[in-house]
C-alpha cells in the first residue's frame, strides 16, 4: 500500500512539473511527504557470496548430502531465483564478478575477459594488473588495481551515498574477485598468494601496510595446518552416488599422483604443486576464506556503526577443482559438500558477530560449467575440442589465398581476431571487407558454429540468442575484428576437467539467492539476467545505481 501511494506522489509531482514548466506558472509547493515514507533503515552489513564455477544444478544433484543451516538455510529462509543466466559472451571470473556489481555487461564495463589482447599497447594484459601500485605484505602477486573496470560498482555507490562512510572490502583466493567486486572506492581488497608466502595480501593501491589484524592472521598457522593434513571424502565414498567413479578417465593429476583418487596426501602433494598454492586447487582454499571472512568482520568491526558496509566474498577453489577434476567428479562433489559447511559457518560467524536480523546476503556464482565433452561422447553427445593450431593455420591460408598477405592477423584470443590495421592500410584494403571475408571463411572451419564481425555488432541491434549474447560481450574499443563461437560443448582445453566461458546454458545458468533483512521469502522461475543483482542491491539499498547500469530491480525479492 505504502508502494502505491509513493508511486502516485511521484506521478503526481511529475505532472505538476510538466505544468508547471508547459504553462510558465509559478512553482507550486511541494507536497508534504511525512505521511507517504517511512523513514528507511538499511541494514548494518551487506554480504555478497560469489561461488566461483557452481552450476546451478549443484542446489539440486547434491542436495541430498547438504545440511540444514548452509544452502538449505538460505533456500528456505530466502528468496531462489531458479531461472537467471549469464547474458553475455565470455563467461569467465573476471567478466562475470564485474557485471554482477555493475550491473552491465563488458559492453559498458569493459573488463572483456580475465586476460586479453590490448590493442593499443600491442600486448596480452590482465584484467587487474597496474604497474603503479606495489605488492603489500609479500614479495610479489599485489600490483594490482581496478583501473580497467571503467564503470562503478555498487560497493562505490554505497560509499558515495553515504558520504564515503561505510566500509566496502573484498576478499577471496583470487586477486580479480576480491578487487573487482570492492570496487573503485573499496576500503581494502586481500587475496591468497601462493607460492612460499601462504598468505593473504594486497595493493598500495589501497594501503601502505596491512592492517595488524591481517598479519596476526597470516601469523596464524591456518594454511599451513591445512596443508599439513590429508583430503579425504567428507563422508563414506560409497554414498557419493551422484557422480562417476573415482578412478576415471576424465580427471586430471595433481603432481605426484598416479591416479586422480583419494585420499589426497596434502602434505606429500604440496612439495610438487606449487606449496601454499596447492591450498587454492582443494577444497580447503574455502575453509581459509571463510577464516579469513571471520577476521575481516572482527578485525574492521563491519556492522557495528551506524552505516551499512559491504563484504564482498568470493569462494574460488570451486573453480579450480571443477577445472581439473571436471563437474561429475567425485572429488568436485565433495567439495561442494564441504562448501555447504562453510556457507554454515559463514552464517554463524554473521548470526553472532553483526545479528541475524542486521545483514543482507546475496549468492551467486561467476559463470557455471560444462561436462567433459570427452564424457558427453562416451554417451553420444556431440561436441568436442577446438583445435588452436588448426584453425590458425587454415585462417593464415584463407588471407594468402583472399589477399595475398599472412600477416592480416595480429592476434587471437578469447575466440576473437585481431587484424593488423597497418598492414591493411599498406596494403590498401578496406578493414570492413577483410574482416567480412574472414568471417565468412571460417565458418567452414571444422566446429566454428557462428561468426560476426565487429562492424555488425556496431552496426546492428541484436535482441535474442547467441548473437546477442555475443553482442552484450562485445566492446567497441577493446574487442576484436571478427568474432566467431564454437559448436556446444566444445572447447580449447585438455581433454580432462570442466572449463567454461561460451554463452551456452551449461555456463550461463548459476544459482541466485537473496536472503536476510529484507528479503522476501520464496522462489521463482522467472527469468532474470545477471546483471539485474547489482540494481536490485541498489533499489534495496535506495542508493543511486551503478553509472553503467543496464539491469533491472528484481522486485519480488524485495519486502
Ligand atoms: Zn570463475
Ligand atoms: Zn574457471
Amino acid at each position: 500500500m505504502k508502494k502505491i501511494i509513493f508511486i502516485l506522489f511521484i506521478s503526481f509531482t511529475i505532472t505538476n512539473c510538466i505544468a508547471v514548466k508547459s504553462k510558465k506558472t509559478t512553482i507550486v509547493s511541494p507536497i508534504k511527504t511525512e505521511n507517504t515514507i517511512e523513514e528507511f533503515k538499511r541494514p548494518k552489513l551487506m554480504v555478497g557470496v560469489i561461488v566461483d564455477q557452481m552450476r546451478y544444478d549443484y542446489l539440486i544433484k547434491f542436495s541430498s548430502k547438504y545440511g540444514n543451516n548452509g544452502f538449505k538455510r538460505l533456500l528456505q529462509n530466502g528468496y531462489n531465483l531458479e531461472n537467471v543466466h549469464y547474458n553475455y559472451i565470455p563467461t569467465y571470473t573476471a567478466v562475470g564478478h564485474t557485471s554482477i556489481y555493475t550491473g552491465t555487461t563488458p559492453t559498458n564495463h569493459g573488463i572483456i575477459s580475465n586476460n586479453w589482447y590490448d590493442k593499443y599497447e600491442k600486448e596480452y594484459i590482465y584484467c587487474v594488473d597496474d604497474s603503479r601500485y606495489e605488492t603489500v605484505g609479500a614479495k610479489t602477486g599485489g600490483q594490482k588495481s581496478p583501473y580497467r573496470m571503467l564503470t562503478t560498482t555498487i560497493t562505490d555507490q554505497l560509499r558515495l551515498a553515504q558520504n564515503m562512510n561505510g566500509k566496502s572490502i573484498g576478499i577471496s583466493i583470487k586477486d580479480r574477485s576480491a578487487i573487482l567486486p570492492a570496487g573503485h572506492t573499496a576500503n581494502a581488497a586481500y587475496w591468497f598468494e601462493g607460492g612460499d608466502e601462504g598468505k593473504f595480501i594486497s595493493s598500495t593501491f589501497y594501503m601502505n601496510e596491512l592492517p595488524e589484524w591481517v598479519k596476526e592472521f597470516n601469523n596464524n598457522g591456518k594454511a599451513n595446518n591445512y596443508l599439513n593434513g590429508t583430503w579425504d571424502t567428507f563422508y563414506d565414498i560409497n554414498t557419493y552416488t551422484e557422480t562417476l567413479p573415482d578412478n576415471n578417465n576424465y580427471e586430471g593429476l595433481f603432481n605426484g599422483k598416479t591416479t586422480p583418487t583419494f585420499p589426497y596426501n596434502l602434505a606429500e602433494l604440496r612439495k610438487l604443486n606449487g606449496n601454499y598454492s596447492l591450498l587454492k586447487a582443494i577444497p580447503f582454499g574455502n575453509s581459509i576464506v571463510t577464516d579469513f571472512a571471520e577476521a575481516t568482520i572482527k578485525g574492521e568491526k563491519l556492522g557495528s556503526s551506524n552505516f551499512t558496509d559491504f563484504l564482498a566474498i568470493s569462494y574460488s577453489s570451486t573453480d579450480y577443482v571443477g577445472h581439473q577434476f571436471g563437474v561429475d567428479a567425485k572429488e568436485l562433489e565433495d567439495t561442494y559438500i564441504r562448501m555447504d559447511k562453510e556457507i554454515e559457518r559463514l552464517l554463524q560467524i554473521l548470526d553472532t558477530e553483526v545479528g541475524a536480523e542486521n545483514y543482507t546476503l546475496f549468492l551467486t556464482a561467476d559463470h557455471a560449467a560444462v561436462e567433459v565433452p570427452a564424457y558427453l561422447n562416451s554417451l553420444k553427445i556431440p561436441g568436442g575440442y577446438f583445435n588452436d593450431d588448426e584453425f590458425k593455420t587454415t585462417l593464415n591460408k584463407i588471407t594468402l589465398e583472399r589477399f595475398n598477405s599472412t600477416e592480416l592477423i595480429e592476434n587471437i584470443s578469447n575466440y576473437q581476431i585481431y587484424l593488423n590495421k597497418e598492414k591493411i592500410k599498406a596494403l590498401k584494403l578496406d578493414v570492413n571487407h577483410v574482416s567480412q571475408v574472414i568471417a565468412d571463411e571460417i565458418l567452414n572451419i571444422n566446429n566454428v558454429y557462428k561468426t560476426v564481425t565487429g562492424h555488425t555488432l556496431q552496426t546492428t541491434n541484436f535482441d535474442l540468442g547467441v548473437l546477442q549474447t555475443l553482442q552484450n560481450g562485445y566492446n567497441q574499443k577493446f574487442s576484436g575484428d571478427i568474432l566467431f563461437v564454437p559448436n556446444p560443448t566444445t572447447i580449447s582445453y585438455d581433454k580432462t576437467g570442466s572449463t567454461h566461458g561460451s554463452g551456452y546454458s551449461y555456463d550461463t545458468h548459476v544459482p541466485l539467492i537473496f536472503y536476510g533483512s529484507g528479503i522476501k521469502k520464496g522462489q521463482s522461475d522467472n527469468y532474470y539476467p545477471i546483471i539485474d543483482i547489482a540494481p536490485t542491491i541498489t533499489s534495496f539499498l535506495k542508493i543511486t545505481q551503478a553509472n553503467g547500469n543496464t539491469g533491472k530491480p528484481i522486485i519480488e525479492v524485495l519486502k
